[in-house]
């Protein structure tokens, strides 16, 4: 069993393309299979080396391993090997018409009430012809000939499906220029690396009944195909991958982990929540193709900025250090970690709550007279969490306040802030120096 990605490195992977790659991973680790990593890369004007390697990048990020890597551009001999075998059996024939003329056919069909389906003029030119056709400086476009019969598949997603091949224009495969367009390439590359799946967007279903005949007409195994419902933004919108703000590096940047990421795309379009502290191994063992609904789902950047949240909430600290050393915060423990994380949207945010404990800051003074008494009863070091429950006591016994008079004008002169982590736990790492001076009104 083998399945395949198979993204266009004209620009960096995006949301919806990270799904696909999610579920064709998925559904090879669950079934054991191998999954290839193939950069469609025939359009050599839009594709970059910088692009594949971005996707390479996104990928590894997401931990979408690939067992096996193609390129397109590298297989082109072999697409004219069999481009010409093709032809040879009458199943690609050339096609002289301009883009114009083309134009022109579609319009006059349209006129006479008549679907605009290419008409195969070019099966029907004589070699003559074609002679003088080449002589005016014409070169062929190539077209793969239709069978005009029904083509049927059980598509793992929508069930079964079925086109009629007289409904279809016999597709252009190949361009004057030489260069080849997406269709039979793809069907060649899955043919000959052993593709057993194809699983990918809804938008590439119409494709589906060409491609089989095209495996048909190569006697290849013809592959299960299955099409998901691409996702939409909030609210219906559309999702195009040329918006920056999709692209996965672009959510990373912005401090999304890898694991809500995950989380979020393995349950998108189906009925599971999604569980941001779930592993690669428990979403494979969750994985069911047949979870996946018909209908479009909405992908939302706030739900994905709420799991992230809820993932870091319960994260242990041996698993955070990697994300606390790349905000910048290398030396923290474990203490500080456990006393944060709850009010982590992100790692970055853990840098403000740094601040707090390390570098000095200018207190709010709210109540002089609580913060007077609690600066007087605080313990001698060495603290622990008790620390707080002393100074706090002591400030109510001392001034009668409590509830919110006590706590509120204490925690804005010791972390400057109206809200934060619980002070049983910052107190400690604040320390009693700090902690004096911000009670007393000092910057410290
Ligand atoms: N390069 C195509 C795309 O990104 C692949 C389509 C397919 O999976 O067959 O849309």
């Amino acid at each position: 069993m083998k399945v395949r990605f198979a993204p266009s490195p004209t620009g960096y992977l995006h949301i919806g393309n990270a799904r696909t790659a999610l579920i064709n991973w998925l559904f090879a680790k669950a079934a054991g299979g191998a999954f290839l990593l193939r950069m469609d890369d025939t359009d050599a004007e839009r594709s970059t080396d910088a692009f594949a390697d971005g996707i390479r990048e996104d990928l590894a990020w997401l931990g979408l391993t690939w067992d096996e890597e193609a390129s397109q551009a590298a297989r082109l001999g072999r697409y004219a090997e069999v481009g010409a075998a093709l032809a040879a059996s009458g199943r690609l024939y050339a096609c002289y018409e301009t883009p114009d003329e083309l134009e022109y056919k579609r319009r006059r069909q349209r006129a006479r009430g008549l679907p605009p389906v290419y008409d195969r003029e070019g099966l029907t030119l004589s070699a003559e012809r074609r002679a003088e056709l080449e002589a005016e400086g014409r070169a062929p476009h190539w077209r793969f000939r239709l069978d005009h019969a029904d083509t049927a598949w059980d598509d793992l997603v929508r069930g079964p499906q079925s086109y009629h091949g007289g409904h279809l224009s016999d597709p252009v495969v190949r361009r004057a220029d030489g260069t080849w367009l997406y269709m039979l390439p793809s069907v060649i590359d899955d043919a000959d690396f052993g593709v057993t799946h194809v699983i990918r967007g809804e938008d590439h279903v119409t494709n589906t009944a060409v491609q089989i005949q095209m495996f048909q007409a190569l006697g290849a195994a013809v592959p299960v195909f299955g099409h998901v419902p691409l996702i939409t933004g909030p609210g219906g919108a559309g999702m195009s991958k040329r918006e920056g703000s999709q692209a996965v590096r672009d959510f990373r940047a912005e401090g999304i982990e890898a694991a809500p990421m995950l989380a979020m795309l393995a349950t998108l379009g189906t009925a599971e929540a999604a569980d941001p502290r779930a592993d690669r191994n428990a979403l494979v063992a969750g994985f069911d193709i047949r979870h996946f609904g018909r209908s479009q789902p909405q992908f939302d950047p706030a739900e994905l900025a709420m799991l992230n949240a809820r993932y870091l909430h319960g994260l242990e600290f041996a698993a955070a250090r990697a994300g606390l050393a790349a905000a910048g915060l290398g030396a923290a423990d474990e203490a500080f970690w456990l006393a944060v994380r709850a009010n982590l949207g992100r790692f970055a945010d853990a840098r403000e709550w740094w601040a707090v404990i390390h570098e000095p800051l200018a207190p709010r003074i709210e109540d002089a007279e609580v913060c007077a008494a609690a600066a007087a009863a605080l313990p001698p070091e060495p603290w622990d969490e008790t620390a707080w429950s002393a100074l706090a006591e002591a400030a109510k016994a001392a001034t009668g306040k409590k509830g919110r008079a006590l706590f509120h004008p204490l925690r804005l002169a010791l972390t400057g802030r109206e809200n934060g982590p619980e002070l049983k736990l910052l107190l400690p790492m604040i320390g009693r120096a700090r902690a004096f001076a911000r009670l007393m009104g000092e910057t410290a």
